[in-house]
């Protein structure tokens, strides 16, 4: 069979915790972090070999070089024992790269951008839902040294999976016992509730929220969430991409201004699986690993051994934190429809 990569590659169950890991040796020598000097070589940038075929471009997507899953696997090794179960890593790899320019972020760039961004995150998730061996599309953005990321240049990553996640799993569980008992959506629900205290809220435009949510997990984390109840990006028309492009550079840029520098974070879109119906509410979420300018926050005994989280602060304090920084920025990156608070 033709396997797209060198070197062990599969997935591996943990019987342990009953989940997939990726197996992908060849992902070991990937670049990490170029230097000034090697700048020069940037993928991503224009003129790169993978690039220089492209007249000119403002958004691209490019398969991963280095892919975690690839729609043409070798066969999973056997390793001879009920206990230890493998599979194929089937799936599809792929790097966004949003912009010519080697820095940046969604705050730098402008709305018309970030929407030409969105409009292809959506349809990256249309033509990969569409695969038959696609589960999920799992579509994130890693940024910063903190986050530990290998490549600087503004991109995004999109790991198209053969299984639903566990956490989009443990969410989708969640919808369903709270409409069996409710008869409603949970994140319409949460919507409405913040809509009417407005006690974590920190943007709001007429499309989406952006709330500190009363469950984070990280001291700055920031949910965008669509006002009406739609399941995938696949739901939204352009107008709609357009303001879900407003709330993510607000969202950016609020975290810049925080830290007073270019801001770490990780950014995941949580859409409805590709295959099945379910009870869902599409959203973003925002983590972002500071817990005040200084000092980070690492997930680590506590939180990787128990995945257990302890909120170092007051989600509700925390909050105007954010507020303050959301107004400080709204002028100043303007081309913004909504109004912070
Ligand atoms: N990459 C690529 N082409 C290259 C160099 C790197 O596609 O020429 C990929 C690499 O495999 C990695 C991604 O670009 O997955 C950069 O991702 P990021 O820095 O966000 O995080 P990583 O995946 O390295 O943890
Ligand atoms: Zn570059
Ligand atoms: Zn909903
Ligand atoms: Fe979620």
């Amino acid at each position: 069979m033709l396997s797209g990569v060198n070197g062990l590659h599969e997935l591996r169950w943990n019987p342990l915790i009953r989940q997939w890991i990726i197996v992908a040796a060849h992902r070991a020598v990937r670049p990490w972090r170029l230097t000034d000097k090697e700048r020069v070589s940037c993928p991503f940038c224009p003129g790169a070999p993978e690039l220089k075929d492209l007249a000119s471009w403002d958004v691209v997507v490019l398969p991963n070089k280095y892919p975690a899953l690839v729609p043409h696997p070798g066969s999973p090794a056997q390793y001879g024992s009920p206990l230890y179960v493998s599979r194929e890593a089937r799936g599809v790899s792929e790097v966004i790269v949003e912009t010519p320019m080697h820095e940046g972020d969604f705050h730098t760039l402008t709305l018309s951008h970030v929407s030409k961004v969105m409009k292809v995150f959506k349809e990256e998730f249309e033509k990969l839902s569409r695969l038959e061996y696609i589960e999920y599309v799992a579509l994130f953005r890693n940024k910063g040294r903190e986050i530990g990321v290998s490549l600087s240049h503004p991109h995004s990553q999109v790991y198209a999976l053969p299984f639903i996640p566990p956490r989009v799993a443990s969410e989708l569980e969640s919808f369903k016992e709270y409409y069996g008992k409710h008869g409603r959506c949970l994140i319409c629900d949460v919507v409405s509730h913040e809509q009417a205290v407005r006690e974590r809220t920190v943007y709001e435009n007429e499309g989406f929220m952006i709330i500190l949510p009363y469950y984070a997990m990280w001291p700055y984390e920031l949910h965008v969430y669509p006002k009406k109840h739609v399941k995938a990006i696949s739901e939204l028309s352009e107008e709609d991409l357009k303001l879900l492009a407003d709330a993510i550079r607000v969202a950016t840029a609020t975290y810049s201004r925080l830290l007073k520098k270019d801001a770490p974070y990780i950014m995941v879109m949580h859409n409805h699986p590709s295959k099945g119906d379910y009870h869902y509410h599409f959203h973003i979420e925002f983590y972002q690993p500071y817990r005040d300018p200084e000092k980070l926050k690492y997930a680590a005994g506590i939180e990787w051994g128990y995945w257990v989280f302890t909120y170092d602060g007051v989600p509700e304090e925390r909050v105007k934190e954010l507020r303050k920084a959301c107004d400080e920025i709204l002028e100043v990156i303007g081309d913004t429809f909504g109004k912070c608070a």
